[in-house]
């Protein structure tokens, strides 16, 4: 069972310099950071979702894009 960090508020694009409405979740893990089960999470759009999961796919890090529908939200303050 992977844990997955929640997401917050206006869920915005995570590539640089795009501010558009993330549609995608990208569910990532440095292993010499995160421990197996940590799953972090980069938002993106549908024009950067390749480019971002490509990122993480060279390092071996990509595990699985899911809706930001399916993401775990909490609450903004
Ligand atoms: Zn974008």
């Amino acid at each position: 069972m992977s844990t997955p960090d929640t997401v917050t508020g206006d869920l915005i694009c995570s590539a640089k310099g795009c501010g558009a409405e993330a549609r995608w979740g990208l569910l990532w893990n440095n292993p010499r950071l995160h421990t197996p089960e940590r799953r972090k999470i980069w938002l993106a759009c549908d024009d950067h979702r390749e480019h971002l999961e490509t990122f993480l796919g060279a390092r071996n890090f990509f595990k699985e894009s899911v809706p930001v529908a399916d993401l775990p939200r909490t609450q903004a303050e």
